[in-house]
């Protein structure tokens, strides 16, 4: 009998696209688990340095896990974490601290030194992930994660880039532009930092055509890592009154929607970006309004995008590796 043909992808395994899980597996030999913690950072769009509305979607709560405390030493949050994902996930073997809220460099360059060299020297913690605005890093900032990262750390700084267009990032009080994101990314891929961004699909007035057009733009970015949102309007939100006063500017795609849409786009990025996240639920409390998928678990999310691109007979990169030849 003759056994079926299991494709490889450039990638080097036969998902359909560049898994954030084979890449860990490929750096460490090993399944990688993020910790996260509150470090007490602010925002210099929330502090009245840039504004102090913050952008138009923010809810930093939105996405803090139950288990990171504010306030407590970063070796508590550390061990509090790993427990709680030795708990849940038994696999882990390594663990990267995860500063997810706020701009986490957002300090002096003395402050980021303590907090940072505290997570780092932890005997659990294999590296950093340091979540960021694209205008809160600066030449000496980077070169001391550089230093970290020469020392055998795994360091990635991740920006919120949110949109590649200027109009959009205007729209929801930003405060930075597509051409600060340019830089910091370039400026830290430049010092052998791995680097990566996040982007929201669906913001408002942004239509189907505009999100997969943005694959130049990232592709034209030195980037490692790209993790996607779909748009979720939470409560007590700027946006959340935008959209009551302009309900015309958002659409809430259905959750097929959503999956070809993202499929349309995956198709043009480049097969060397690991895609961390293609979507997410934050707990149902903080939307505005019940969301339109109902609850849906991350690893079902997965099923069902790859179950698509098997139906759709494509891959990330299919259109990028054909629009080369
Ligand atoms: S940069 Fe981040 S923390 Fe600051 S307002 Fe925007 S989303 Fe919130």
């Amino acid at each position: 009998m003759m056994s079926a043909v299991v494709e490889t992808y450039p990638w080097g395994d036969s998902r359909r696209f560049n898994s954030y899980s084979a890449y860990f597996r490929r750096l460490f030999g090993s399944r990688v688990q993020k910790v996260t913690i509150d470090a007490g950072f602010t925002c210099p769009n929330r502090d009245g340095s840039i504004s102090s509305g913050g952008c138009t979607f923010c809810n930093n709560d939105a996405f803090s896990p139950s288990y990171s405390h504010k306030g407590y030493p970063i070796a508590r949050q550390i061990e509090e974490g790993i427990l709680f994902h030795r708990n849940r996930y038994r696999k882990a073997q390594k663990y990267l601290a995860y500063f997810q809220s706020y701009s986490n460099t957002y300090k002096p360059l003395a402050e980021l030194r303590e907090i940072y060299g505290q997570a780092i020297t932890h005997p659990d913690v294999a590296g950093i992930v340091v979540g960021t605005r694209p205008d809160c890093v600066d030449e000496a900032k980077l070169d001391y994660f550089a230093g970290l990262a020469a020392q055998g750390y795994y360091v990635i700084l991740e920006y919120g880039i949110e949109s590649v267009y200027d109009e959009t990032l205007r729209r929801v009080n930003r405060g930075h532009d597509f051409a600060a994101a340019v830089r910091a990314v370039e400026m830290t891929k430049a010092r052998g930092i791995h680097c990566g961004a996040h982007f929201i699909l669906g913001l408002p007035d942004e239509t189907d055509e505009m999100l997969v057009a943005q694959a130049g733009a990232i592709n034209a970015l030195p980037l490692d890592t790209v993790k996607f949102h779909q748009l979720q309007i939470f409560k007590d939100t700027l946006m959340a009154r935008d959209y009551a006063a302009h309900p015309d500017a958002y659409r809430f795609r259905t959750l097929p929607e959503y999956i070809d849409l993202f499929i349309d786009l995956l198709e043009r990025l480049r097969p060397d970006l690991v895609i961390e996240r293609f979507a997410g639920e934050a707990p149902p409390r903080y939307h505005l309004n019940p969301s339109p998928w109902g609850s849906v678990r991350n690893e079902r999310l997965l099923q069902l995008l790859e179950k698509r691109l098997e139906e759709r007979g494509t891959w990330q990169g299919k259109l990028f590796l054909t629009d080369r030849t």
